[in-house]
């Protein structure tokens, strides 16, 4: 077997996992919302000497030596992402989405205070306060939801719980939610109860990034997200803020001072809850961030929203029952009830024939998040790969024989053979090969 990515490695049984693993992605049709696929540069960047490399603390206020060059690094993250967004402040340490979270509730929370968040069942996040994840242990989780009859946000629920339970803080945003957000009403909500407002755009940070979506920045304390989905850079955590203010709630910092909440969020996150940034992912992140700036990604954000529009029409012409019944983002929530599928089931069936995806719960879902009624669709990963809105169809109509066929061992076989062939049109990552034959 060949082993690229490094013609010197030694490891054979990790490179060959390494091969495969490249080759499944290459092969097959990628749906899963959250996931997409980073330039080579972006790679490279990542498996660089930063690894090895300690830098606690900040750019000119490290714990360590030797960090002139890191600081340069984690700078240059820093700029391009401030530019992105139109941030004063932004911390790109932290290693996940999650982290980014936690070192918000931190910086402004105290334990057992009240937060406010979407219900992980009709579309939130784990870190919006599930009683299984941190957020809902440590602190008193209240939840809003969607409407039965649109599955759009209830911010009228959202209200009367936020004027009913004075919530420290209110967070938006979703995992699950295909519609755009209503920032300027949710920020009015917390004024008028005196909560900060944690916008965590994880999901459609990239598309916000090129003004496709509302901007939550004019109108939210903070802003979190990760980088790894449709920013299509490594993957991590980063936290932002468009005006920085003194944090409301009298929260000191280590030597008892009331300090401005960039401050507050720089401590949180280092020392708060990490030690030792990566700077290695750091630096892929400061790539990541020099390409959403170009034009380039321009085109490709706007072929995300359209790519995901000529999905959900080919679904609904289908049949299929899209909550909300459509989407203004880069995904889309099918309740499979009324084909009497489970998500599970369509998820692990939709495998076989490598045409990858999750199930996920629909708004009032009468199954286990373990079975669920739905799929969760995204279109970020093959846009990458260079799909238009005429593959779209194509790919609708590969998940609808399966779906059809669903214990046709066969018949999805034969679906297999269609998304291998479908995708060599597009491949994945040429470069692999190409700098093979330049160290041969
Ligand atoms: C994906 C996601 C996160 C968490 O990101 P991780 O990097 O997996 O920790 C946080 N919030 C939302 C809304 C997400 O969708």
């Amino acid at each position: 077997m060949l082993h690229y990515f490094w013609p010197m490695q030694k490891d054979i049984q990790l490179f060959d996992l390494l091969h495969k693993e490249l080759e499944r992605q290459r092969n097959g049709i990628e749906l899963i919302a959250s996931e997409n696929f980073t330039s080579y540069q972006v790679i490279q960047a990542m498996g660089s000497v930063p690894t090895n490399k300690y830098a606690e603390g900040y750019p000119g206020k490290r714990f360590y030596g030797g960090c002139e060059v890191i600081d340069e690094i984690e700078s240059l993250a820093i700029d391009r992402l401030k530019k992105i967004f139109n941030a004063s402040w932004a911390n790109v340490q932290p290693h996940s989405g999650a982290q980014a979270n936690t070192a918000v509730f931190l910086a402004c929370l105290k334990p057992g205070d009240k937060i406010l968040g979407l219900d992980l069942s009709m579309g939130g996040h784990l870190t919006h306060g599930s009683p299984a994840n941190f957020s809902g242990k440590y602190y008193q989780a209240l939840s809003y939801g969607v409407k039965k009859e649109t599955g759009t946000i209830d911010y009228d629920h959202m209200e009367a719980t936020a004027k009913a339970e004075r919530p420290k803080m209110i967070i938006c945003g979703a995992s699950a939610y295909s519609r755009d957000w209503d920032y300027k009403r949710i920020r009015a909500i917390a004024d008028s109860v005196g909560a900060l407002v944690l916008a965590d755009i994880a999901h459609p940070a990239g598309l916000i990034a090129k003004g496709l979506l509302n901007d939550p920045f004019e109108h939210c304390h903070f802003v979190s997200s990760t980088t790894h989905k449709t920013l299509r850079g490594p993957r991590g955590g980063i936290i932002m803020m468009r005006h920085d203010f003194d944090n409301p709630f009298g929260v000191k910092d280590p030597k008892g001072n009331i300090r401005p909440m960039s401050a507050l969020l720089d401590l949180a996150v280092f020392p708060g809850i990490q030690g030792g940034p990566l700077e290695h992912i750091i630096a892929a992140k400061a790539v990541a961030f020099g390409e959403v700036l170009t034009d380039e990604y321009t085109v490709y954000a706007k072929q995300v929203i359209a790519n995901a529009q000529a999905m959900a029409k080919s679904f609904v012409k289908r049949g299929y029952d899209l909550i909300s019944n459509g989407t203004d983002n880069h995904l889309m929530l099918i309740d499979l009830r009324n084909k009497n599928i489970t998500g599970k089931k369509a998820q692990e069936t939709l495998d076989k024939a490598h045409i990858t995806l999750n199930k996920n719960a629909v708004p009032f879902d009468d199954k286990s998040p373990f079975i669920t009624s739905g799929i969760r669709v995204g279109v970020p990963a093959i846009t990458t790969r260079g799909l238009k809105e005429v593959h779209m169809e194509p790919i609708v109509e590969m998940i609808d024989t399966v779906l059809n066929n669903i214990d046709n061992n066969s018949k999805i076989e034969v679906v297999k053979e269609e998304v291998h062939e479908f995708m060599k049109e597009f491949p994945l990552y040429p470069e692999i090969e190409a700098g093979e034959v330049a160290t041969a």
